[in-house]
């Protein structure tokens, strides 16, 4: 799906709070509203995920979810004009298990709100790496527990030592991603969007 966005009205990037890479991606691609964070719930209204406007236009035009929020924005592809959704919401109410999110470079960012772990820098992704905490040369495993967001200058620091012998401490217990850690992170994003408020704060 490629096509030329225009502004319906107003400036793009009121969509999140600023504090995670999909909202600062947003705001620094100058409107490219496929690149807007969109709100999905189930179809019993529950907030379930966040994802890009590109992928919730797919789900819309496959018929697997229904727009609630627009954002302000037009997709023109070929001849026809989609309003790009802020709020979608799935037509078949879809059964979520408490720890879906798979283990993923992606995930563990998002979970670490791209923010560096040991010195608590916010950067964009391609600027993070993943720290394990337990060096993978002295038997540290790629597990959730056992991954963090870390700026270049702390992993170059760190090197292949506990953090304790390195004098780094981490900002928190490294945790799985589950359907808690969404939500919370799914109300920063959605704290100063009045689109996404009603279905995230009840
Ligand atoms: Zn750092």
């Amino acid at each position: 799906m490629s096509g030329r966005i225009e502004s319906e009205a107003g400036p793009p990037g009121r969509h999140a709070a600023g504090l995670f890479a999909a909202a600062a991606m947003h705001r620094d691609s100058n409107g490219n509203a496929l690149h807007a964070p969109v709100l999905v719930l189930n179809a019993s209204y529950e907030p379930i995920n966040v994802c890009a406007a590109r992928r919730a236009l797919v789900l819309v035009l496959k018929g697997v979810a229904m727009t609630e929020e627009e954002n302000g924005h037009f997709l023109h592809a070929a001849r026809i004009a989609m309003r790009v959704p802020s709020v979608i919401r799935l037509l078949e109410y879809r059964r979520i298990p408490h720890q879906s999110r798979a283990l993923s470079r992606k995930n563990i960012l998002l979970r670490d709100r791209n923010t560096c772990q040991y010195c608590a820098t916010v950067l964009p992704s391609g600027e993070l790496t993943l720290d394990h905490v337990i060096p993978r040369s002295r038997g540290g495993s790629s597990t959730w527990e056992n991954l963090v967001a870390c700026c270049h200058p702390c992993n170059r620091r760190k090197g292949n030592q506990f953090p304790l012998e390195a004098g780094m401490k981490l900002m928190r217990e490294p945790r799985a991603f589950n359907l808690h850690t969404s939500r919370h992170i799914m109300r920063l994003m959605g704290r100063s969007d009045d689109k996404w408020r009603k279905y995230l704060f009840y």
